[in-house]
């Protein structure tokens, strides 16, 4: 089968170069365009990634030349991880041309004709989009927030088996997550930050449209309460979540490990390119997860939980972690494009 043609928008930033890593040798994907600002459009794109990311440019992408985000592109999906200020009218005008668009960026996570998916965890959501299949239309596809990502695919076990009656969590996120040049050295160096632009909001509605069910052509959030605060740390990837629950059915922690341990969805059915393993793993170690020690779980698409335990409070706690850019954002895209070709939503334009 030919390979679908991709175009990365926000090519040069933080989570675009983490899209050329992991499609590099994509057996499904190939870029063909990338895009960015101003200050990289017109120049190689390997002149134009100024900062980079460990490793060497994607020799396919090295000689790209740098365009404006805007169609038309020369590919067949746009991966966009603009910034949020820009993403929502660049993201409209290009779904508007036809093409399928795959974003990490916030502004249209929220829209009722959007699904906001994980793909182990509500791909039923994507009958948003029946409308669009096999019309040769454009749409659009979310992935969350790098932060309600971890924290909704940890609960999808719980709210499965026993049930969800209210969050609480608190967040340690690292500081790729503020993109290049993100949180400047003097103020995070032996310090921490209680205050992350929006993430707040987002992890508390986001969590709920993720979990929520499917109801005709829009998605009823899940009558549970999110209440979270976010912390930002002096870790370069990797973000954590410290989470309470309230449960509606009694378990024991033994049962949430259980849960955890078991859970699966269908990219691993299916066995997407991306799909780890085991979409989330358990570590038992009084210690765990760590940052530097877990964010590589699953090569990055792994949720890791730990420290289950009775909560004095809310019943039960744990703490997750997963990869900012890649569970969190762009392998998370990548991931979502994957289950679209799979269920017939995406072909060649
Ligand atoms: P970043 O490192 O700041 O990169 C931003 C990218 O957008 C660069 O390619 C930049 O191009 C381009 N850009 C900036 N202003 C532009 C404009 N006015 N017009 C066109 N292109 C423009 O940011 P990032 O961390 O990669 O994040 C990108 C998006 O993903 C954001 O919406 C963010 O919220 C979301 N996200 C990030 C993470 C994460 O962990 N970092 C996780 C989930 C979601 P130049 O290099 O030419 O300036």
């Amino acid at each position: 089968m030919a390979k679908i043609r991709v175009g990365i928008l926000g090519a040069t930033g933080v989570v675009g170069q983490r899209f050329l890593q992991l499609l590099e040798r994509h057996p499904q994907f190939v870029v063909t365009a990338l895009a960015a600002s101003d200050r990289s459009q017109g120049r190689p794109y390997a002149e134009a990634c100024t900062w980079r990311l460990p490793g060497d440019v994607p020799r396919t992408a090295a000689a790209l030349i740098v365009q404006a985000p805007e169609p038309p592109l020369d590919c067949d999906v746009v991966f966009s991880s603009l910034p949020s200020d820009v993403a929502g009218p660049v993201e409209t005008r290009f779904a508007r041309a036809g093409y399928r668009v795959v974003t990490n960026s916030s502004p249209h996570r929220m829209n009722d004709a959007v699904p906001l998916l994980i793909p182990e965890v509500n791909p039923d959501h994507l009958a948003l989009l029946d409308a669009c299949k096999g019309s040769g239309g454009g749409f659009i596809v979310a992935n969350p927030n790098c932060s309600t990502v971890m924290i909704a695919l940890a609960l999808a076990p719980l709210a499965a088996r026993f049930g969800v009656e209210a969050v609480v969590v608190t967040t340690l996120q690292a500081l790729s997550g503020a993109g290049y040049p993100g949180v400047a050295s003097l103020d995070i160096t032996d310090n921490v930050v209680p205050f992350i632009a929006q993430e707040e909001e987002k992890i508390e509605r986001e969590t709920r449209k993720i979990l929520g069910r499917l109801n005709g052509s829009r998605v009823t959030p899940a009558d549970f309460a999110v209440s979270a605060q976010c912390h930002r740390v002096n870790v370069v990837d990797g973000h954590m979540a410290a989470v309470r629950v309230k449960l509606a059915n009694a378990a024991e922690p033994v049962n949430l490990r259980e849960a955890f341990d078991s859970f699966t969805g269908l990219p691993q059915q299916l066995n997407l390119p991306s799909a780890p393993p085991r979409p989330i793993v358990v570590r038992d170690e009084p210690d765990r997860p760590q940052p530097r020690l877990d964010r590589d779980a699953g090569r990055g698409m792994s949720v890791t939980v730990g420290r289950i335990a009775r909560d004095a409070v809310l019943g039960h706690r744990f703490v997750a972690l997963s990869h900012n850019t890649i569970r969190g954002a762009a392998g998370a895209a990548i991931l979502n494009a994957e289950l679209l070709l799979a269920q017939g939503y995406l072909e060649a334009r």
